[in-house]
């Protein structure tokens, strides 16, 4: 299907420029950091200052390179965040998703950038070759081993979120850890030597016991928590028959349009709580409804 040009799909559309080749260019990212505009966004605890749905920046005085990150450019004006040797990885506070909540898509796109990898570097201090402590390098975009020479760069870990539709109606869990009331659109990592659709039709049989017929792809989206990038997708059923794995989820249910619409517009009654609009879940639930109107 194609995706509806208005429909929200969160962290995505950064005004990022990523001046990718700026990373391995000394000359050009002394430059950067000198230019007396420079901003720096300041990612205290990972959590970013924000006014009026957009991150606050402050002005840039060049860090030593362990500390540098290059966000890459916003209006043609460099941006920063600052690597902090001392970090511990991030967790994820309650007054974050809430701020989510209130930053436009793209704003949130540029802190998940900034989040995933000043998390990576907290998470990846050790060298996975030869166990040697490493450092940034790259304008903060790889650590370097200084005893095998290896570089690491900041991971991405693919996920597979789907909604399983049969006859008009699509499958949603929950899995222990959620709000009252929350249901969500079934998900799980895609293994080695997986694709999307052979990891989104284990994952249903394992989880529910169902059997996927087809599968197709919908939208993605970064998820910064640490660093996931969601792959959304719809699959069609053989049938409705659902046999739930306890230790993934708690409860599974078959729900129809008006519930569905009913719980994106966080009704009393709604027969399940939505998950977030930055969730790509949301965007699944809005994208299958658009597809099946
Ligand atoms: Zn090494």
């Amino acid at each position: 299907m194609n995706l509806p040009s208005d429909l929200y799909v969160g962290f995505t559309g950064s005004a990022l420029d990523r001046v990718e080749p700026a990373r391995h260019d000394v000359a050009a990212l002394t430059a950067l950091a000198a230019n007396p505009a420079a901003l720096l966004l300041d990612m205290s605890d990972y959590l970013p200052a924000a006014a009026d749905g957009a991150l606050v920046w402050q002005p840039f005085t060049p860090l030593p390179p362990e500390e540098t990150l290059l966000l890459g450019l916003i209006d043609g004006v460099p941006r920063f965040a600052r690597i902090d040797p001392e970090a511990v990885a991030a967790k994820r506070w309650p007054e974050l998703m809430a701020l989510l909540d209130s930053l436009s898509p793209g704003e949130a796109g540029t802190y998940a950038t900034a989040r995933s990898v000043l998390d990576w570097h907290a998470r990846h201090r050790f060298c996975a070759n030869c166990g040697a402590k490493t450092a940034p390098h790259h304008a903060g975009w790889a650590r370097l081993c200084p005893d095998c020479g290896t570089e690491h760069y900041p991971r991405t870990d693919p996920v597979v979120i789907m909604l399983a539709q049969f006859e008009g109606r699509v499958l949603v869990g929950r899995q222990p850890g959620f709000a009252a009331g929350r249901y969500s659109a079934l998900a799980g990592f895609v293994e080695a030597g997986e694709s999307i659709e052979e990891a989104v039709a284990r994952e249903l049989r394992e989880e529910a016991g169902v059997v996927a017929t087809a599968v197709r792809y919908v939208a993605s989206q970064p998820w910064p928590f640490p660093s996931q990038l969601m792959v959304a997708c719809i699959a069609t059923l053989a049938d409705d028959t659902v046999t739930l794995d306890m230790a993934e989820l708690e409860d599974a249910k078959w729900v129809d349009r008006s519930q569905v619409e009913a719980a994106l517009a966080g009704h009393q009654d709604a027969v399940f709580g939505a998950p977030p609009r930055y969730a790509i879940a949301n965007t699944l639930f809005r994208a299958w409804l658009v597809e099946t109107r």
